[in-house]
């Protein structure tokens, strides 16, 4: 076996993060708004919107509870807001659809709005202790290097890498879903995209890139994501106004944000269609929910 999930499951109870959302005491909520919030954005600046949420809205109806603009102002400097808007559709759909107790099996939770392959699972693993495959960058990496033997993982396929990494889980539930976040652990501690910390590993005993000489990643280069300059930019700083304020804002506060007009509208207009603002009836700006 290319990873020893023994070995592997040793190493996570040794060396894994304290974080919240994996202590016994978090709820299955506080699970799935932390796999929400981890998509695209870093642990710790996750972190402190992660306690004020749970705190403020520690179950799912307290959430739909709440409006769009709330959710959204609350999300703060995540980034990607659609999430912001997803979770809190998800809220009303667990608050009204299942007594406010988000379901443990993957096809319930895929049958919620915004709940994708990967989010399905990780709430089933990692709340409920369920035998499933969860398959994030981090993990398909690990695996590329220590099944297969390549510097990287090549394109994803969900077919192929959950296959691939149903291989590797140990048969019963409970350490199925241990090795689940210890293979994610490693991936984001120790076998890192950039720099693996191979000297440091538990499993380099047996992995096959190691074995194989570390051989360069041969496979398609990868888009680089770059962020100044780029739509998405200008889509945060004109949401930065709109979350600063509590009264709808004309256009000419929204103009100052960005010198190229013809991009900040094209901006500004994607947030209406995408529902993160709202025009209000006299021609102004705000936050959806809060002024219609
Ligand atoms: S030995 Fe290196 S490449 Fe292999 S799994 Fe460990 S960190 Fe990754």
């Amino acid at each position: 076996m290319p990873i020893d999930a023994g070995i592997l499951i040793d190493w996570f109870d040794e060396r894994a993060r304290d974080l919240p959302w994996r202590r016994a005491d978090c709820t299955a909520w506080g699970v799935l708004v932390s796999e929400i919030m981890l998509q695209q954005t870093p642990v710790a600046r996750v972190e402190p919107i992660w306690h004020e949420w749970m705190s403020r809205w520690p179950v799912p109806s307290a959430l739909a509870a709440a409006s769009q603009g709330e959710v959204l102002r609350a999300w703060g400097k995540l980034g990607y807001p659609r999430r912001a808007l997803r979770l809190h559709e998800a809220a009303t759909a667990i608050a009204t659809g299942h007594d406010d107790i988000v379901p443990s099996d993957v096809d319930t939770l895929l049958a919620l709005p915004g709940i994708g392959a990967y989010t399905a699972r990780a709430v089933a693993a990692f709340a409920y202790g369920k035998r499933v495959p969860v398959v994030d960058t981090n993990v398909r990496r690990v695996v590329a290097r220590a099944v297969h033997g390549a510097g990287d993982a090549g394109p994803a396929s969900v077919t192929r890498d959950m296959a691939d990494v149903e291989a590797l889980l140990p048969a019963a539930e409970a350490p199925a879903a241990r090795f689940s976040a210890a293979l994610m652990e490693l991936g984001a501690l120790v076998c890192t995209a950039r720099t693996p910390r191979c000297a440091a590993c538990p499993v380099s005993g047996s992995c096959a890139w190691q074995r194989a000489g570390r051989p360069a990643y041969a496979g398609p280069a990868k888009a680089v994501q770059r962020y100044a300059g780029t739509d998405r930019q200008v889509r945060g700083l004109l949401l930065d106004v709109l979350r600063g304020t509590e009264e709808p804002v004309s256009k000419r506060r929204l103009d100052v944000v960005w010198p190229d007009a013809g991009q900040r509208d094209r901006c500004l207009a994607s947030l209406l269609t995408d529902g993160l603002a709202e025009q209000t009836a006299d021609g102004r700006f705000a936050l959806p929910g809060e002024h219609s």
